[in-house]
């Protein structure tokens, strides 16, 4: 739990968020600011900054975070395509430091991403 960062106090639930999925190592969230009809942020409770930041034990966290995404976008009705996300680092885009993926659906998505 680091004080300072909003991800750990929504999983405090410090700060309200809409939940759509929460087990003892991950909750999920709709983003505030949604790029797509259907925009969940999937966390794990833990504090882990980025994808770098993970290390060899929480390669099942990782495996954890991903098939959440995949059964919550079974759930929201994305479940024949949708697209996982985690910008790492600052030049990536990533402006939150707490480990998310993106799960975006629900319109036609373009490639490459900007
Ligand atoms: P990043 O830019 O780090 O890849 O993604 C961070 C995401 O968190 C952004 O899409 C942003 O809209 C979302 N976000 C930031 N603060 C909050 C918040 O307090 N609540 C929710 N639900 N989403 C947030
Ligand atoms: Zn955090």
């Amino acid at each position: 739990m680091s004080a300072t960062c909003i991800f750990c106090r929504i999983v405090a639930e410090e700060v309200p968020a809409a939940f759509v999925h929460k087990d003892d190592d991950l909750v999920a969230f709709r983003d505030l600011s949604p790029q797509a009809p259907c925009h969940v942020l999937v966390i794990p409770r833990k504090h882990v900054g980025s994808l770098n930041d993970a290390g060899g034990e929480d390669t099942l966290l990782l495996g954890k975070m991903l098939a959440a995404a995949k059964a919550i976008a079974q759930r929201e009705g994305i479940g024949a395509g949708y697209r996982i996300v985690t910008n790492c680092g600052a030049s990536a885009g990533q402006s939150v430091f707490h480990l998310h993926l993106h799960l975006l659906g629900g319109r036609p998505m373009s490639w490459p991403p900007g």
